[in-house]
């Protein structure tokens, strides 16, 4: 069964899709917890970071240098951003495909909730 991030790869569910190459998307986080909350996450289906293999290692890559370089374009790399990955229950994840929550444009609070 496809999650929600694969129907919204092939465009079967809408989104603010801002960012897209032939191995990752970045598109605007639907519920935002800053004024700029963005997802990017790699096109293959991997669940989460535990799941992840020595085959990703360059994918992940990819993955951290996207979320700058989307950081850089839309204007808030300077004033700083956070990354953060969620994996399993005790660290929030509710959509299972891996993917990089790109949080800026204000302070951010340390240590989280
Ligand atoms: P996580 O809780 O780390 O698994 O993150 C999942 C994120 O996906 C949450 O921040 C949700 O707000 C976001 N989300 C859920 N559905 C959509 C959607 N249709 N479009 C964009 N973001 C979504």
């Amino acid at each position: 069964m496809p999650t929600l991030f694969e129907k919204i790869i092939a465009r079967e569910i809408p989104a603010n899709i801002i960012y897209e190459d032939d191995r990752v998307l970045a598109f605007r986080d639907i519920s935002p917890q800053a004024p700029h909350h963005i997802l990017v996450i790699p096109k293959k289906a991997i669940a989460r970071i535990a799941e992840a293999g020595e085959e990703d290692e360059a994918l992940i890559g990819h993955l951290l240098l996207t979320a700058a370089k989307v950081a850089k374009e839309n204007g808030f790399a300077e004033t700083g951003f956070r990354l953060v990955m969620n994996n399993g229950g005790d660290g929030g994840e509710t959509v299972p495909h891996m993917h990089l929550h790109l949080l800026g444009g204000r302070p951010l609070a340390w240590p989280p909730g």
